[in-house]
């Protein structure tokens, strides 16, 4: 896959079939996510029977978070998104947008040799 491909509607028709198509698969897998909660606490589990129903869980919530269907930096399913391959995630234009200012502010402050806190060099490179 192209490392920084865009999806952005420009017909407002298909724009809401893609948009509703997203929020049926998010809420589908978050259904299967919760279900699978109230299974792994159901009476006579094992522990083994409990991790691996838990990996089940994170298994499906990091694939959720990978697709196209939520931003994982703002949970936003109504927007434009675009791939970072670095990650293997799609975000919203918004978040990489603020990732990209975020980045440079930082940098700036990096490069005169300041403190920035907690702040990953990487993370915010791949939106570039
Ligand atoms: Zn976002």
């Amino acid at each position: 896959m192209k490392d920084k491909k865009t999806i952005a509607y420009k017909n407002e028709r298909i724009k809401k079939i893609a948009f509703n198509l997203r929020k049926l698969l998010t809420k589908a897998v978050m259904r299967e996510w919760m279900r699978l909660s109230d299974v792994k606490d159901e009476k006579g589990k094992t522990q083994s029977d409990r991790t691996k129903i838990e990996n089940e869980r994170s298994d499906l919530y990091r694939a959720l978070h990978a697709s196209i269907c939520i931003c994982p930096g703002c949970h936003q399913i109504k927007r434009d998104m675009m791939y970072n391959a670095y990650l293997e995630e799609w975000y919203c234009t918004c978040c990489v947008q603020e990732y990209r200012d975020f980045y440079l502010k930082k940098k700036a402050v990096l490069d005169k040799g300041g403190f920035v806190g907690d702040f990953s060099v990487e993370f915010h490179e791949s939106f570039l």
